[in-house]
């Protein structure tokens, strides 16, 4: 079922997305060869804190750490180590946040130095997937045409879409319905309601779009082990149409990316 959030709740989710990007901000002056993911998950976890609120991923399903950090060939849930990251990797950073009793959660892939020519492709077409799939979240559309536009964009480039991780609703829990795939059929799936709140995320795979899992039960890796790339954002519909309350504005500013991506999809001036 889906959890509709009244317009004070959702005032708060922008609250806790914020700190979110803040944090991915931060870390964004941090990701530079010979920084391990240990070192960036415990200044994640200081931040956050700091901006009053709880690492939301920390010991849910019992995770062990506050941040999801899958470099190269990993899509998501890696757990952070003490393995150096070194120049031409890219590094996938997932940051749950909780205050006020509502999540934000979103996700940027960085660039450790300079990556490879078809690497940096596919974090610009992962990365405008999002925004692809974001504007379809309206009035009167359904799941499948936020997850078809995802994946008609991401399969005409070549690459694959991973089928068996999702977006989702997001609320009081982290993990609420609708499950948002990157893939789909125009017109299907459960219809779209005013002031519903979704995390929208494709996880692009630079080959085939088929996963595996380590053994540590958590780490999601390509099958090919080719790169993978995932971008997350946290949309509200308002008036019927999306309302980013995530932002990458922090993440630009730090690394000095000029960007009109999210101007559509906001009506709050950012500070
Ligand atoms: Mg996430
Ligand atoms: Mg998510």
């Amino acid at each position: 079922m889906i959890i509709v959030k009244t317009a004070e709740e959702i005032e708060l989710m922008r609250e806790s997305a914020l700190i979110v990007s803040k944090t991915l901000g931060m870390l964004a002056k941090e990701v530079k060869p010979g920084v391990t993911t240990l070192q960036l998950d415990a200044l994640a976890e200081t931040f956050i804190r700091d901006h009053g609120a709880v690492p939301g991923f920390l010991g849910l399903y019992d995770f062990p750490n506050s941040l999801c950090m899958s470099p190269n060939a990993q899509v998501v849930h890696g757990i952070p180590n003490n393995t150096p990251l070194v120049e031409g990797d890219i590094i996938s950073i997932d940051c749950g946040a909780l205050k006020n009793k509502f999540y934000g959660d979103h996700a940027y892939t960085f660039e450790v130095g300079e990556v490879a020519p078809e690497t940096k492709k596919l974090l610009e077409i992962t990365k405008k997937s999002l925004y692809i799939g974001i504007r379809e979240f309206k009035k009167g559309n359904r799941v499948g045409d936020v997850g078809y536009a995802i994946q008609k964009f991401t399969e005409d480039h070549g690459y694959g879409v991973v089928r068996e991780l999702v977006g989702h609703g997001l609320g009081r829990k982290m993990h609420e319905d609708p499950e948002m795939p990157n893939y789909g059929k125009r017109g299907k799936g459960k219809k779209f309601i005013e002031r519903m709140v979704v995390a929208i995320e494709p996880m692009t795979n630079l080959g085939t779009h088929r996963i595996k899992q380590l053994k540590d039960g958590w780490t999601i890796l390509t099958a090919d082990g080719k790169p993978s790339a995932h971008f997350e954002h946290n949309v509200a519909m308002v008036n019927g149409k999306p309302e980013l309350l995530s932002t990458f504005k922090y993440v630009n500013d730090a690394l000095g990316i000029v960007s009109e991506e999210e101007a559509e999809f906001r009506r709050h001036q950012l500070h």
